[in-house]
């Protein structure tokens, strides 16, 4: 049997990254993400779509937002080169949804639930030293002395996009866009709906049970 085509939704904070990486453990296929793609696929030849520049990464380059179109076909790549993957981070509207719909065949489509203020507080309580970079978090993972880095003693700053303003406006503009896609899954019947509010462990063992029942 050739390895599974996975899509994962859900919203910023619910784990879809954890998620992600049991999935490639366990089944041994490609975690694609449209940050990793568009990285790797810089220098692709796009001169046969009609937008401003001949690579993605002119875009990128010129700190430009890189159009729907070139996204699809940094995608479709991807997933073509693939043999069985995690999509994670796309579709990210139902154009993109009827995309991919036309380029793949999805094997699983779940999506991580997990309740709003559950979500703000994962997100806000997010630190990262200012020297070293190295992440923590308030709650689940702490320094040992409140605010200062266990590497290397650096300080632990919030990012702006941790902010709890930041945070409920990403949240927003996160349902805004992917509500349309997840109805276009649900309708059709497609869409597990995963309990995201776990442990990251009690998640996994119902996301596999889940991916067990459809490949
Ligand atoms: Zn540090």
């Amino acid at each position: 049997m050739s390895q599974p085509n996975i899509l994962l939704l859900g919203p910023p904070g619910a784990g879809k990254g954890t998620q992600s990486s049991n999935i490639v453990e366990e089944y041994g296929v490609d975690h694609v993400t449209t940050g990793d793609a568009l990285r790797s696929n810089k220098g692709m030849d796009i001169s046969d779509l009609d937008v401003e520049y001949d690579t993605p990464g002119g875009f990128m380059d010129a700190g430009e937002l890189v159009p729907d179109e070139v996204v699809n076909e940094i995608v479709k790549t991807a997933l073509q080169e693939a043999d069985g993957y995690v999509l994670d981070g796309y579709p990210r509207n139902l154009d993109q949804a009827k995309y991919l719909d036309e380029i793949t065949e999805l094997d699983v489509v779940a999506l991580l639930e997990v309740p709003r203020e559950e979500l703000v507080e994962r997100l806000t309580g997010r630190r990262i030293c200012d020297e070293c970079g190295t992440n923590y978090h308030v709650e689940f993972s702490p320094p040992e002395e409140a605010g200062v880095c266990d590497k290397c003693g650096g300080e632990l700053i919030q990012r702006d996009d941790d902010t709890e303003e930041t945070v409920r406006e990403r949240l927003n503009v996160f349902d805004e866009n992917t509500q349309p896609v997840i109805d276009h899954y649900d309708i059709r019947d497609e869409l597990v709906r995963i309990d995201g509010e776990g442990a990251p462990d009690e998640v996994w063992e119902e996301l596999h049970a889940a991916i067990e029942d459809e490949v």
